[in-house]
């Protein structure tokens, strides 16, 4: 049977106390983002202005292929910029003007803000006018802070975003309802889904970020908007300044998760229930099948998340709702109470919901509550592994395609895989 209500928000965890930490955190920083979004984006190139530590953080994450043109780049600021002995907006132009001589293929140059230009306080949205004003129409500049300073590293795309939020053109007068998807996806998932929302009768639908970067969907009231990504706080409040509206849904992890979010989109553009459960069913049974497979290994076991990715709540609803998962506790490193609310009241009244970091107190609970699985950064997976945990990393649940119908069985393998592997090496 699908669904056929907006999930009730005053259930499960829905009002539960969330434990709030305020302590050391491990987590990557938002240049991290750069990884995906440049794939996302072929005509766009991310220049961080950094240190040579944010050089090695982008080359490791992102690998360096020597056989192309690489699209990311850093500017490293050296010691004689730290020092104020060197103008560093004067380096930043020269190198801004080089590169664009080189490159005349880029579209939108995207001036990444990192830890060491906010202690200079180098003011990179200044910069992004002052080149604008030399480069524009060919090329635009943007500017965005990818910073480890009071950030995890989705953020970065929540940044980069919202940056992209001001270029978006005024939609015209009258103009029919839109929908707007929100979030950097992989080419063949956004096509999917795009298939599915075009296959419902919603013909006039786009996503941010375009594929082309300078090809950015208009934006106003008449946009409807549905998150694909949950962390994307700060996009969603400049696209609602912009007066479009959040269509509230859980995020489409899942064969529900899925249906839960077309159908917000279903119910926004009044399109007919037997209409919607007639499209939805065929992908809603292949990844109810594909989860079976999985079953067997996840069923029952318990699950500890440390806050990482932000994706945590969506996941853990995901595991529990369809694999029969128990979230011991879920930790995210913001919650976005209006965001996370569906995933919230379908999460069970046991789960401790925790907001922050505390690394050492989080990791004190780990060991308590001895989990069959942990989720968490790469820096705590191998000392867990080597107290007897068995661990999944949470950035390669970011790296990997797991949004759909045809990625649930792929996402419940991602957990599961570890666990048969614990029960294969205990015998
Ligand atoms: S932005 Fe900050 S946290 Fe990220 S690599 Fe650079 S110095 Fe490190």
């Amino acid at each position: 049977m699908i669904a056929a209500a907006p999930p009730v928000l005053d259930q499960g965890c829905a009002s539960v106390p969330v434990l709030r930490e305020r302590g050391q955190r491990e987590v990557f920083c938002g240049l991290t983002g750069i990884v995906w979004l440049h794939r996302k984006m072929p005509d766009a190139f991310f220049l961080v202005v950094g240190s040579r530590t944010c050089a090695h953080l982008l080359q490791s994450a992102a690998g360096v292929m020597i056989f192309a043109e690489p699209r990311f780049a850093t500017a490293i600021i050296e010691e004689r910029d730290l020092a104020g002995l060197a103008d560093a907006n004067e380096e930043l132009d020269r190198v801004v003007r080089r590169l664009l001589a080189r490159r005349p293929e880029i579209r939108t140059l995207f001036l990444v803000g990192s830890c060491p230009s906010e202690v200079i306080k180098l003011d990179l949205a200044r910069a992004a006018q002052r080149l604008a004003g030399a480069f524009l129409p060919d090329v635009r500049i943007v500017n965005y802070s990818g910073s480890g300073i009071e950030t995890t590293f989705t953020q970065g795309e929540d940044a980069c975003l919202a940056a992209l939020v001001p270029f978006m053109p005024e939609p015209a007068v009258g103009a029919e309802p839109e929908l707007l998807i929100v979030g950097a996806l992989p080419d063949i998932v956004e096509d999917q889904l795009l298939r599915l929302v075009r296959d419902l009768g919603i013909a006039r639908v786009s996503c941010l970020p375009a594929r082309e970067s300078r090809e950015l969907p208009a934006v106003g009231p008449n946009t409807r908007f549905l998150l694909a990504q949950p962390f994307l706080g700060d996009t969603a409040q400049a696209l609602e300044d912009r007066g479009a509206v959040h269509l509230s849904a859980p995020f489409p992890f899942g064969a529900e998760g899925t249906t839960d979010w077309l159908h917000a989109a279903a119910r926004a553009f009044d399109i007919d229930e037997m209409h919607f459960r007639s499209v939805v069913a065929p992908g809603r049974e292949r990844a109810k099948r594909a989860l079976e497979h999985s079953r067997a290994q996840l069923e029952g076991k318990s699950i500890f998340f440390l806050p990482d990715s932000q994706l945590e709540l969506p996941l853990a609803r995901f595991l529990h709702r369809e694999l029969g998962m128990v979230p011991v506790e879920v930790g995210t490193p913001y919650l976005h109470r209006a965001h996370m609310a569906p995933e919230l009241a379908q999460l069970p009244e046991t789960t401790v919901i925790s907001e922050g970091q505390d690394v050492d107190r989080q990791l004190d609970r780990v060991r308590a509550s001895r989990p069959d699985i942990t989720v968490c950064g790469l820096g705590l997976a191998n000392p867990l592994e080597a107290e007897g945990f068995t661990t999944k990393w949470a950035i390669e649940l970011v790296f990997s395609p797991i949004h759909g119908f045809d990625q649930a069985g792929d996402l419940a393998e991602l957990f599961a895989r570890p666990i048969r592997r614990r029960d294969v090496l205990r015998v």
